[in-house]
């Protein structure tokens, strides 16, 4: 998600191509005033990535994001039923123009009467509010809809979800919300979606992290690429180091992080610590190396190539990789 005003169209344009450059597919803008809404035509238009706009209370701002060409709207028709017809009028203009409206309930927003029923924001009460709020559309034969139920903690995500996915066939959004600053919103983030992942459970997901929206999409990607959901570009293997090591692991692998940033080829790169278990250790890696006495083993699939002094791992290294890559270009 955003994080410019979107009323200001070039600021909120530079940073969803900074979010598209770093793998993001879906951008989500708020929407919370009419210098918003009217942004949302030229943002729209110019993105490279679907646009969804996210809207809370006013149905002027959800038949503007329609008109604008949005891909999507978030909206909750329970904070927007209390207008005349208004759901209705909703229901058939995104019907009308083939947008899919993304129905969201956190924890946080719950209708008072459901926190009573359940003792609370429960997973049960999470998911019961949505499927109500889904109901409203669907009243109307409106079913272009997408959920999510969104909790700060992980196990009560989870359960949201799993009640969700058991209950309806609509696509799931998944996120845990206010999940805090990294490193602690990275994994409540991840231990909440590689459950439901791996159970089938979720369509698209958010990280949402008290930190720059280009740190959630990298985020996100990890996470994906870890579940073999989405195709690894570069990684870097590293060890984490031990009374063995014979160079600073933790610089080291900074190093060769920074240089490999941005390669455009999904090699594995490993750093070991020590000569004795390192290409060993790193067998399953393209490339790596194992240092010791000041001086880098480079290797490639398994096999050391040369000895560099220290200073010349990373360029080395680089090197190789190049090397490496060439050859599978012309293969
Ligand atoms: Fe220790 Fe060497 Fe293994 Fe690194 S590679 S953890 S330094 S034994």
């Amino acid at each position: 998600m955003t994080t410019t005003p979107t009323a200001d169209v070039e600021a909120t344009l530079r940073q969803i191509a900074e979010l598209t450059a770093a793998g993001c597919q879906i951008v989500r803008v708020a929407v919370p005033s009419q210098d918003d809404a009217d942004a949302l035509p030229a943002i729209a238009h110019k993105s490279k990535i679907p646009v969804v706009a996210d809207i809370h209370f006013q149905p002027r701002y959800v038949f503007a994001a329609i008109d604008a060409g949005c891909a999507a709207v978030r909206v909750n028709p329970g904070n927007i039923k209390a207008f005349d017809d208004k759901v209705r009028q909703i229901a058939t203009a995104a019907s009308a123009a083939g947008v899919p409206i993304r129905i969201g309930v956190n924890a946080g927003s719950l209708d008072p009467r459901l926190l009573a029923r359940h003792g609370g924001a429960t997973a049960q009460a999470l998911a019961e509010s949505a499927l109500w709020e889904a109901s409203l559309f669907e009243e109307h034969g409106f079913t272009d809809l997408k959920i999510s139920v969104k909790h700060h903690d992980p196990l009560t995500t989870v359960a949201a979800y799993r009640a969700l996915a058991a209950a309806c066939d609509y696509p799931l959004h998944l996120g845990v919300t206010e999940a805090g600053p990294p490193p602690q919103g990275t994994i409540k983030s991840a231990t909440a979606f590689a459950i439901l992942l791996a159970e089938g459970i979720g369509d698209t997901l958010r990280v949402s992290l008290t930190a720059p929206p280009v740190e959630e999409v990298t985020t996100g990607i990890q996470i994906l690429q870890s579940l073999g959901l989405r195709e690894r570009q570069l990684e870097i293997v590293s060890c984490p180091s031990c009374g063995r090591a014979q160079v600073d692991v933790y610089a080291l692998t900074a190093k060769v992080s920074a240089a490999f940033d941005g390669f455009p080829h999904p090699l594995r790169v490993a750093v070991m610590g020590c000569v004795v278990n390192g290409p060993g250790e790193a067998r399953e890696a393209d490339l790596g190396v194992s240092s010791g006495n000041g001086k880098g083993q480079i290797f490639v699939r398994g096999k050391v190539v040369r000895t560099v002094p220290e200073a010349q791992i990373v360029d080395a290294l680089i090197d190789e990789a190049l090397r490496l890559t060439e050859t599978a270009d012309t293969d």
